[in-house]
């Protein structure tokens, strides 16, 4: 058994936990990862991870400024220029990349992929210790604020800060006694990649439906992925079924723009809100889905990971660079004061467009109906909520 020390220990690292440790490695602290298990090594032959997430512009500048972003893309990512989404044909919003002047609104790419490229990064990089695999089991208070981590094998590691990255589940967050509000939504989610018959193109839509949104997320070379909302025992039931029927329950149930394709991959999720009531303990910080987990519907919860991730890069390399004790508790919560307010509002917006858009009563239907076609009409309004949703 060893008793090892470093600065931070990030606990956790997925697509969030790494990009904090990366960050903080190249702002000249000390960093160790501790991560159950590796991403894969990419294959270029390999059909896509059934996981993909809409990188929005502004998550794609932080990746670019960590080094990786040109990394992921060599690997694989793919642009959409327009996001569409309606629930009767004659209220349709649809948001255009050229409205903003933007070449693109965001990349859709594999969980993989993006871990990949933070992964060989932090592989490269002399300030920073992988533990790899391995799993943490407890955490310890020790004198003053620093925490010590226990590993499965009894190995330890104290260090001055702790940032909990360690996902929904967030064990770090119990361990420091941080409580969240929660709930779980009365739908699951279904993903499925698919073949497409034509090519898949640059536009990503969701068609809203009384039962739960439908969606389509265009990928490289044909591929795409399908997003399938629904009661949960409806995706129980989709789960159970062989590929060839699940293809006929989709031709039936997505809208007819999808055209020909063929299931090759499916992966099925509960969906729950979650918001920490802190982001922050003494010697201890939480990002990404350990302090908050949203609905899924606008793709956005790494996004608010990489947003987290860059104000606390921040927060910790202005009060070093002032010559502050930078992992103080006091300066751990200027961390929290700026990030919470900004997800409890995204949060909450998801949770308006999932209550209205599940709601079956037909004087609320037609009343979110006029209200995307108020949208599709409103100007600035509509351009200042798409800079907001794409972090500009
Ligand atoms: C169906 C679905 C679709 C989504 N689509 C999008 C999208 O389009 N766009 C978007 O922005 N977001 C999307 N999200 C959300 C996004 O996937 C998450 O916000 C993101 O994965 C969170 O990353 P993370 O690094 O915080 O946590 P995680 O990805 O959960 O990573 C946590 C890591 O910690 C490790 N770990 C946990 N416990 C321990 C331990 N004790 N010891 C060592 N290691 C540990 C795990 O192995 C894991 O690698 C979607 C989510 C779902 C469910």
């Amino acid at each position: 058994m060893t008793h090892q020390r470093t600065e931070v220990a990030v606990v956790g690292g997925g697509m969030v936990g790494a990009a904090v440790a990366l960050g903080l490695a190249q702002r000249g602290f000390q960093v160790s990862v501790i991560e159950r298990e590796p991403p894969p090594v990419f294959d270029a032959g390999a059909a896509p991870d059934v996981r993909v997430s809409a990188i929005s512009r502004a998550s794609v500048d932080f990746l670019e400024q960590l080094g990786v972003w040109q990394q992921a893309c060599a690997m694989r990512c793919h642009p959409y220029r327009k996001l569409e989404t309606w629930e009767w044909d004659s209220a349709r919003v649809i948001f255009d990349a050229a409205e903003l002047a933007l070449p693109e609104l965001g990349f859709m790419v594999e969980n993989h992929v993006l871990q990949r490229a933070l992964w060989d990064a932090l592989s490269a990089h002399s300030q920073v210790t992988l533990y790899c695999p391995a799993r943490v089991t407890s955490l310890r208070r020790k004198s003053g604020a620093e925490c010590e981590l226990v590993f499965e094998n009894g190995d330890r590691l104290s260090a001055a800060l702790i940032i909990g990255a360690d996902g929904a589940n967030s064990q770090v967050r119990d361990w420091v006694g941080i409580g969240t509000h929660a709930w779980q939504y009365r739908q699951s989610c279904m993903l499925i990649t698919v073949r497409c018959d034509a090519p898949a193109g640059e536009t990503t839509w969701q068609h809203f439906t009384p039962s739960g949104p439908h969606a389509f997320l265009p990928l490289f070379d044909g591929w795409a992925s399908l997003v399938w909302y629904d009661a949960p025992d409806r995706i129980r039931q989709l789960q159970a079924l062989k590929l060839p029927q699940l293809k006929d329950e989709i031709m039936a149930t997505f809208p007819a723009r999808l055209g020909p394709i063929t299931p090759m991959a499916t992966g099925a999720f509960g969906l729950t809100r979650r918001h920490a009531l802190q982001y922050v303990a003494p010697g201890v910080a939480l990002v990404g889905d350990a302090a908050h987990t949203i609905h899924p519907l606008a793709g956005q919860g790494v996004n608010l990971g990489y947003r987290d991730a860059l104000a606390l890069l921040d927060t910790l390399t202005r009060a070093r660079d002032r010559g502050e004790v930078w992992c103080e508790y006091s300066i751990l919560k200027r961390y929290q004061h700026r990030r919470m307010p900004d997800n409890y509002v995204m949060q909450s917006g998801m949770d308006l467009f999932y209550a209205g858009f599940s709601h079956p009563l037909a004087p609320v239907r037609v009343l979110r109906n006029l209200g995307l076609m108020a949208a599709e009409r409103a100007g600035p309004l509509k351009r200042r909520a798409l800079k907001y949703a794409l972090g500009l």
